[in-house]
């Protein structure tokens, strides 16, 4: 039955402090498959701040067996304690409103949680998720990020590794020193082995390290131990932030929602972002395994030692740890390469999300679900808002802004408004229209027109907010755009300079000139903007050539592609010759990073075309799409012939695979040489090859997928099948590869029949996304095949996923956010989809508000 009432909106502007606080709480766990005991004794007091008073107690509590409850050692008759489906009250004649300790028994069956929030099961082992509101799963509490307490835990079990927060006093026991709010709580117990380390701090305190994962598995967790301790020096150095107990244990569990959890001194892990060996593990999987450990380590301060106020807050922590994360791995591999990697996800999914029905600020200000606001434009846009402040105040300033807010906000729990404040008194400036960029959804966008008449160019830019679901009438955000002036030699004719954009129209004039220069505007992709410019291809090819921004090059060389493909779709126009020649002459130049060179010629999506030609006011034909892209890619590969097999025997990384970022570098280059190989060399000879020979996961992959691309993988899905069947993380890839690789007209019924393959074990997030979210987001034309099917297929798992793990299906609801750029037949198809997953009568909260505002 539906719910008699809809789900309450909870608002920012609602924010109320709670009416007690929470000092200490003591748990304790019986462990059991169906019937897990927990005891509570929590401490509470009241607050004084709120006089409004005298106040009843309310508990948030989620699917819990109350067994017994008491206040200050009086139990409560079963008439005292109302309960409801979101928690209970104690009426407040019964509530000692200075304070009290509440005790408190309840029953939770961990085996029955498919959610995967609260404390569930995970192949036998017992694991705990509990941002944003699971804690309320495990017992009865204030599960509120501004609640921060101590937390002791004891936990018996059957099982020999007990774990929980904090110092491990023995005998299953934990005691966190450190107040924390009920999300950073975390439990695992099961078989499991650690792989271990240690850390000396800057101040010479000595840290154990440990890598808890399934007996087996030790053998692959020295790069994320590695990786580790990487993030734990460059916070030292970066930020000055030590790390706080003498204990960091990282858990890897197959059965996870999302890439892993920040909680106290006890990270859990999506199996897949820490298990890694080359036979098994791809140069991508290193690199995201790199970038998610430092991640997570980085909450420790920014989202723990420092947290959130409410859940509005959200990119208060999340913003910050990704900016963090970035610079990390910046500094690790290579800033320029890193740098055009982030701007690919940030367009392909944030400006996505942004330009559709689900935008939404970087600080929302409504939500029914809380858990359907992980969004990119939280963490993605977040972290870019932040890379602004850092240009705008200067590398200085952004650290004693830094400094401060580590100072004047340790142990507490923040607002973004605290945030901005910190920066205005360190760096005495006035961020009130700055921070418009927090309440603002929406990609704005930036025309430029250049006027040169005597020795001064004058800049002239505009800038328009687009309107968003519930926002309209958008004011001019500060936009920072770093610009680059190129001579004809290539040499820079005037140093670069940050233009500032604040209003909806503004001029700059540059003096000084000799001749009109080349711009290089928005350089390193200063400003999440769409920057729109008139440009010749000659002066992409100039850019592309000669731009000492490397972020601006291969942005050159981006555009390029983009408008000819364009134009060939839209206006049957022929490939410019010019195209391939420029791609050739960076894919023979031994100067440039081979990562680099592998990016420019990597064309752009399919996806991103389909939201470049909607944006130009027509409704992409997505086998149009499918066919300019391999139309474009035929055309390099032939200007490329004579070159291919050199470059690919050249750029062969002799001896063992090491996965650092030159070696990298190379595999990705040589990758996007074999994919350009095969589309000249009619029996994909060379794909087969290196598929038979590669002794990493990396090669061996990318000459699957190119075999599948071209119809002539059928003996290697099997062999590859044949030899990892008992690799999880490794059959993951085999199911993505060929849902994601299959020619359009077949990947639908591959996708059907791979969800009869005994391995799909749809209740496992990695294995129901390596499917069902590999077609729906990986294959544009395959999805959008005429007849609908593929949104029927797509439409069908969703509802099939929603009562067992809702989180999760509102999550890949995004397959559809797009629905509104096709053709009228493509657009009610997938409509009715989706009007069929809205009516079902028994949806969950966090669908129905995903699929509502879709289709609104
Ligand atoms: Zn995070």
């Amino acid at each position: 039955m539906r719910p008699s009432t809809t789900p309450p909106t909870i608002r920012l502007s609602d924010y109320q402090q709670p009416e007690f606080w929470i000092e200490t709480v003591d748990l304790h766990f019986k462990l059991h498959p169906t019937q897990t005991r927990v005891r509570s004794r929590i401490a509470f007091k009241g607050n004084t701040d709120r006089t409004d008073g005298p106040h009843d107690l309310r508990l948030h509590g989620q699917d819990l067996k109350l067994i017994s409850a008491s206040i200050n050692s009086t139990a409560l008759k079963a008439d005292e304690i109302l309960i409801d489906a979101e928690g209970l009250s104690i009426p407040a004649d019964l509530v000692p409103q200075d304070g009290f300790l509440w005790e408190c028994e309840v029953e939770t069956n961990p085996q029955a949680n498919t959610s995967l929030n609260g404390l569930y099961m995970s192949n036998g082992m017992y694991c705990t998720q509990c941002e944003a509101e699971g804690f309320r799963k495990i017992t009865y509490y204030l599960d509120r990020p501004d609640v921060m307490a101590v937390f002791t835990v004891e936990i018996e079990g059957d099982v020999p590794v007990l774990l929980s927060n904090g110092n491990n006093l023995g005998d299953g026991k934990w005691h966190d020193p450190w107040p924390k709010p009920a999300y950073l709580f975390a439990l695992v117990a099961g078989d499991l082995v650690s792989y271990d380390d240690h850390f000396t701090t800057m101040n010479g305190r000595e840290v154990e390290l440990q890598i808890y994962v399934r007996p087996g598995d030790e053998s692959k967790c020295a790069y994320a131990m590695d990786s580790l301790k990487r993030s734990m020096r460059w916070d030292e150095t970066e930020y000055g932030r030590e790390y706080d107990l003498n204990l960091f244990m990282i858990v890897a569990v197959d059965d996870f929602n999302m890439g892993a959890m920040e909680n106290k001194g006890l990270n859990i892990f999506n199996s897949k972002y820490v298990l890694a060996s080359p036979k098994t593990a791809t140069d991508r999987d290193y690199e995201l395994i790199e970038g998610i450990i430092a991640h997570e380590y980085f909450h420790n301060w920014t989202g723990n030692r420092i947290t959130c106020r409410d859940w509005f807050q959200l990119c208060l922590k999340e913003g910050l740890t990704v900016y963090r994360d970035q610079q990390f791995s910046g500094d690790a591999r290579s800033h320029a390469v890193n740098r055009i990697e982030n701007v690919l996800q940030l367009r392909a999914r944030q400006f996505r999300e942004d330009a559709g029905p689900l935008a939404h600020p970087v600080r929302p200000e409504e939500y029914i679900e809380i858990n359907n606001f992980y969004t990119a434009t939280v963490y993605e846009k977040g972290a870019e808002v932040i890379g602004m402040l850092h240009s705008l105040v200067g590398a200085d300033n952004y650290r004693k802004a830094l400094d401060l807010y580590f100072e004047r906000h340790d142990g507490q729990a923040c607002t973004i408004e605290d945030w901005i404040k910190v920066f205005e008194d360190a760096c005495n400036t006035d961020l009130s229209q700055f921070a418009l960029w927090y309440s603002q959804a929406g990609t704005p966008r930036i025309t430029v027109t250049e006027d040169f008449s005597g020795d001064t160019l004058t800049l002239t830019f505009t800038q328009t907010n687009p309107d968003t679901p519930g926002q309209t009438g958008k004011k001019p955000q500060v936009v920072p755009i770093r610009t680059g002036f190129l001579s004809p030699d290539g040499s820079e004719a005037a140093p670069e300079q940050l233009l500032v954009l604040d209003a909806g129209l503004k001029s700059f004039e540059i003096n000084g000139l000799v001749d009109k220069p080349t711009l290089s505007l928005l350089r390193g992709f200063s400003a999440p903007v769409v920057l729109e410019r008139q440009i010749t291809n000659a002066e992409r090819a100039f850019l592309l050539t000669h731009d000492s921004d490397p972020f601006n090059q291969w942005e050159a060389g981006r555009d390029y592609a983009l408008s000819l493909l364009q134009g060939m779709i839209l206006n049957d126009a022929d490939v410019d010759p010019a195209f391939p020649k420029a791609m050739r002459a960076v894919a023979v130049n031994e100067a440039l990073d081979p990562a680099f060179r592998a990016l420019v010629l990597s064309l752009p999506s399919e996806d991103a075309l389909a939201q470049a030609i909607f944006e130009q006011g027509t409704s992409p034909d997505p086998d149009a799409i499918y066919a300019a892209r391999q139309t474009l890619a035929k055309a390099v590969a032939t200007e490329l012939s004579g070159d291919l097999q050199g470059l690919y025997s050249d750029l062969a990384t002799p001896g063992p695979y090491t996965p650092d970022a030159e070696a990298a570098g190379k595999r990705s280059l040589r990758g996007a040489v074999l994919a350009l190989i095969s589309h000249v060399e009619a029996d994909c000879a060379t794909a087969k090859a290196q598929f038979a020979a590669a002794d990493n996961m990396t090669e061996q992959l990318s000459a699957l997928s190119t075999l599948i691309r071209h119809d002539q993988g059928d003996a290697e899905v099997q062999a590859f099948y044949d030899q990892w069947q008992a690799d999880r993380l490794v059959i993951d890839k085999w199911f993505t590869v060929q849902v994601a690789s299959a020619p359009a007209d077949k990947a639908v019924d591959v996708a059907r029949a791979l969800t009869q393959h005994k391995d799909f074990d749809w209740k496992n997030p990695n294995r129901y996304r390596s499917l069902i979210a590999g077609f729906a987001m990986m294959n544009l034309a395959g999805f959008h095949r005429k007849d609908g099917a593929g949104y029927e297929f797509f439409a069908d798992w969703l509802i099939k996923l929603d009562p067992v793990n809702p989180q999760t299906t509102a999550r890949m609801c995004g397959g559809f956010e797009t629905w509104r750029r096709y053709d009228a037949s493509r657009e009610q198809l997938m409509q009715a989809q989706l009007q069929r997953i809205a009516d079902l009568p028994d949806l969950s909260k966090d669908t129905a508000e995903i699929v509502g505002k879709i289709l609104n």
